[in-house]
């Protein structure tokens, strides 16, 4: 187990769904497993889930597709 970079929290494994943008879309990847601060709430992603998010949304036009599409609202502040 390790210790949070920012408040010393213990942190743990937990599957999250992680949302994250990627030139100009949005992805969302369910159920993957990242380090979390069980204090803050600060995430950690191991080099080895960073990588496969990378590979998952590079290949997402290719072979693998979306379990789901969601649609998201998107506002203009102005
Ligand atoms: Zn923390």
């Amino acid at each position: 187990m390790n210790k949070c970079y920012f408040c010393k929290g213990a942190t743990r494994i937990k599957n999250i769904d992680v949302d994250f943008r990627w030139g100009d879309k949005l992805y969302v990847v369910k159920n993957v497993p990242v380090e979390v601060c069980t204090q803050c709430g600060e995430r950690y992603y191991s080099a080895e889930v960073s990588k496969r998010l990378d590979n998952l949304v590079k290949k997402t036009s290719k072979d693998q597709k979306p379990r789901q599409i969601l649609e998201v609202p998107v506002f203009n502040w102005q």
